[in-house]
């Protein structure tokens, strides 16, 4: 079972990586960083220096990584990719960072995972591009210092309130990512259609992107799964019908809810109107709170379905509209 898991990432991992845009013409949408980033590039290779580093924030799937890949692209510099929880020992970070090139970017996944003691080694490499290194212990310790090349951190985190102060600090960048509008992903998933063959109706274009939670990694592999139905049906192009057909089959509705963030409102709009802690919604959802923090949540707030309050979350008028309950303001409850 496990096997067949790994082959059905892997395929999703290839997919993906067809279709990740690598230019900034195909980069659609979060105009305010594409407009920002061209600037800052430009003005590092007038310069002939090393781009600052870049902080990324935002849920899963909003395109951290290919906006990353295309700074490289853009700098002409080579990137080396990881995640923080590969870097487990001071070791495993020299290592990447002793084999980088002068204006190489790293780019590390999920920063906020990084443990405190990796924390402590890539200070003084960010800040003064120098690496001190600790060999032996107790009296007989010595500190080793290595000059590192001028290289561009990216770093990528869906949760910008777990980074620690000091580090967020050294990112001369921040920028969150916006969830994307209806538009911008019906012209992602047309751009991705033409490139895997079967162009989509506009129509259909629109219909995947209106239930893809804001989200291109979500829209891709709806027009994924409707193209399969498209294919069976022997047909050229992705229709609206067929889009229709085929999301309605997977359960996904017309807002884009899947069927968690439907339990997750319908558990809140029960409570009825009294907030509710992330380990209760947890283990009502059986789901780990982080990924209800930063995955299942941010669309829900972003939307106005949900809102966080010091005391727990709390579904709005909107969402007991959505379910056709009158809610507190009809004095229902
Ligand atoms: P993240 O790193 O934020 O989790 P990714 O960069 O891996 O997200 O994006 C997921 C997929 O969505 C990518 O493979 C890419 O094809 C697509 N994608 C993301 N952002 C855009 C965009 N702005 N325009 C077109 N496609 C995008």
């Amino acid at each position: 079972e496990r096997m067949v898991e790994i082959e059905r990432f892997d395929e999703e991992v290839s997919y993906e990586a067809t279709l990740r845009p690598s230019s900034w013409d195909e980069y659609i949408g979060q105009e305010k960083i594409k407009k920002n980033l061209k600037v800052f590039i430009e003005a590092s290779k007038k310069r002939e220096e090393a781009l600052d580093h870049i902080l990324f924030f935002g849920p899963p799937g909003l395109g951290k990584t290919t906006i990353a890949n295309i700074i490289s692209t853009e700098m002409g510099a080579n990137i080396k990719t990881t995640a923080a929880p590969m870097i487990e020992k001071a070791g495993d970070l020299a290592a990447l960072l002793t084999n980088i090139e002068e204006g190489d970017i790293l780019f590390i996944d999920e920063i906020h995972r990084m443990s405190p003691a990796i924390e402590e080694i890539l200070y003084p490499a960010m800040e003064d591009f120098r690496l001190d290194i600790i060999i032996g212990s107790g009296p007989a310790a010595q500190t080793v210092k290595i000059d590192l090349p001028r290289f561009t951190l990216i770093g990528a985190t869906t949760r910008a309130g777990m980074l620690s102060n000091p580090l967020r600090e050294r990112f001369g960048m921040h920028f969150r990512m916006q969830f994307y509008t209806p538009g911008e992903l019906a012209q992602i998933v047309a751009q991705a259609a033409q490139k895997l063959d079967k162009p989509a109706q506009i129509h259909a274009a629109t219909e995947i992107a209106r239930r893809s939670r804001g989200t291109p990694r979500i829209a891709l592999r709806l027009l994924k799964r409707v193209r399969d139905f498209s294919e069976v049906a022997n047909e050229e192009e992705v229709t609206l019908q067929r889009a229709q057909y085929a999301l309605d089959e997977l359960g996904v509705n017309n807002l884009g809810f899947d069927e968690q963030d439907i339990q997750l409102l319908e558990l809140l709009v029960s409570a009825k109107n009294k907030p509710m802690g992330l380990s209760t919604i947890g283990a009502a959802l059986s789901e780990d709170e982080g990924t209800i923090e930063d995955v299942l949540e941010p669309y829900l707030i972003a939307n106005g379905y949900i809102e966080r309050t010091a005391r727990g979350r709390i579904a709005t008028q909107k969402s007991y509209e959505h379910f056709k309950l009158g809610g507190v303001k009809d004095g229902l409850f």
